[in-house]
């Protein structure tokens, strides 16, 4: 068995199955197999089953926060958050499973008529990340199933009880054997049998760039569709014209959200001369008035990093700023409750050569860069392999349409911190992948075009 681990404390709050190869092979038959019975069911029927899970999971949400904040550290008040975001795809595939429309196209040929049908693409497998245990499976599965395809997922192992919770769920809500499976192991193990199974016909991949390109390029040699929701870097851009006060509290929402674990954190923070030093100084404030704690209790807290891993990663990169001359305004090192509890760290003066301007920083650390122009910081900001998200404050209407269009990223949010929810294509470029998930662009993932030609009709 694989045991997880509460991050707050170290205790063990629960296991999940180590399947082995032949176990692992087993529940892809089964998905492959659950395949033409699911797909042939009428749009609205799976749509009417994923409702009756949206609702049975909505009822409970609050057990199934209570799990999230063991496994993975965040807060209740986050964990309940996550579950409505994540229920919100449910809910919206539930409804879209019946808008999956085809086309007719004028025809070209005299006695002809010309369909294109849309189709599900086939039976597909998911591979999922820690940081969103509930949300991330949702997105995938409520799609997948709208579409008409069957779906396995390996949840991460740090936080699989959340994941098997939703399983347990989708059964009593009559979502059959095979049409939705699960299975926990090794890792690299599960990906190749993913990757190498012919009958599985696309992947949905959330987690690093460096596993997300493995994956791809074990899927290419299968040409398996794919979508990759991968890494980020995001900039955060605050221009003099900003309005100040909501600028400063959508930041500090956006970076404090599970503690900073998030692909679409708030990476690298740049702002304009003019209010740089008072704006600093008002997050600092913001920032160091937050508890830090475990989470099951209903106030927000800032909770503990993960794992070892990404606890001594935050570590590495601080330490490296702080080498290279950043001023640290608050916190800066491992917070006093030990374990994997980090400072709400805030680090002023950074430049783009420190190691932190590059790199995933995943914790609760808000980095801090100076600009003058806009050319120069929408140039700053594309100086990334990654392309996921970019946040940008201003109230000059011209500036805030040439940003939306010059920087480089899948998605732009002016004048918020806040991205996500079901009805919108979220999603990357570069290194931070490709394909969307979320709105109607999410379910075209799921489905192949046919196109056909019916010729002799007669006049
Ligand atoms: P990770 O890549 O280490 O793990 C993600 C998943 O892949 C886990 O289930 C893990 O068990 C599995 N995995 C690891 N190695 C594998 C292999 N060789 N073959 C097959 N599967 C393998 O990432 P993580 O640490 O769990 O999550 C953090 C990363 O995810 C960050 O880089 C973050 O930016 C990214 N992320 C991206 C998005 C997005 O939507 N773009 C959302 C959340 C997280």
């Amino acid at each position: 068995m694989i045991k997880v681990f509460n991050p707050a404390d170290g205790t063990c709050v629960g296991e999940a199955p180590e399947m082995n190869a032949a176990e692992v092979k087993a529940a892809i038959d089964r998905t492959c197999n659950a395949f033409p019975a699911w797909s042939r069911k009428l749009a609205k029927e799976r749509g009417d089953i994923l409702r009756r899970w949206f609702e049975l999971v909505r009822d409970d949400r609050h057990v199934f926060a209570e799990i999230m904040v063991r496994e993975n550290g965040k807060c209740l008040a986050e964990a309940l958050g996550e579950i409505d975001y994540g229920l919100g795809f449910i809910e919206w595939y539930a409804e879209e499973a019946r808008r999956v429309y085809g086309d007719t196209i004028p025809s070209h040929a005299p006695n002809a008529a010309v369909m294109v049908m849309k189709e599900p693409a086939g039976p597909t497998a998911a591979i999922t990340p820690w940081n969103f245990p509930f949300m991330m499976i949702t997105r995938k599965v409520a799609t997948a199933l709208a579409a008409g395809c069957t779906m396995i997922i390996k949840p991460s192992e740090e936080t699989p009880l959340t994941a098997y919770k939703l399983l347990d769920y989708a059964r009593k809500a009559g979502i059959p054997e095979g049409v939705f499976e699960m299975v926990t192991g090794n890792p690299q193990e599960i990906g190749a049998l993913f990757t190498g199974d012919d009958r599985i016909r696309k992947i949905s991949f959330t987690g690093s760039t460096a596993v997300g390109k493995l994956l791809a390029a074990a899927s290419g040699r299968a040409l398996k569709k794919m979508t990759l929701e991968l890494g980020g870097n995001a900039p955060f851009i605050v221009f003099d014209d900003a309005d100040f006060d909501e600028a400063v509290a959508g930041l500090v929402a956006a970076k404090l959200r599970n503690s900073g674990q998030v692909c679409i954190s708030p990476n690298r923070i740049y702002v304009q001369d003019g209010i740089y030093d008072r704006f600093v100084a008002a997050v600092v404030e913001r920032a160091s008035q937050l508890r830090v704690d475990q989470g099951l209790q209903q106030e927000f807290v800032v909770g503990p990093l993960i794992n070892q891993s990404g606890f001594d990663k935050v570590v590495q990169l601080v330490d490296d700023a702080k080498r290279r001359g950043a001023a640290v305004l608050l916190g800066g090192k491992p917070h006093a409750k030990g374990g994997l509890f980090y400072q709400p760290t805030v680090l002023a003066d950074l430049n783009d050569d420190m190691q932190i301007a590059h790199t995933e920083i995943f914790g609760p650390v808000f980095p801090f860069y100076r600009f003058s122009s806009e050319d120069e910081v929408v140039n700053r900001s594309n100086n990334t392999e990654y392309g996921l998200v970019a946040y940008a404050y201003t109230r000059d209407v011209g500036r805030a349409f040439r940003l939306s269009r010059n920087i480089e990223a899948g998605m732009v949010i002016l004048n918020s911190g806040s991205v996500g929810t079901a009805s919108v294509p979220f999603g990357g470029v570069k290194h931070s992948g490709y394909g969307r998930e979320g709105s109607h662009y999410g379910i075209d993932e799921y489905i192949e075009v046919k196109y056909v030609l019916m010729d002799g009709l007669g006049r």
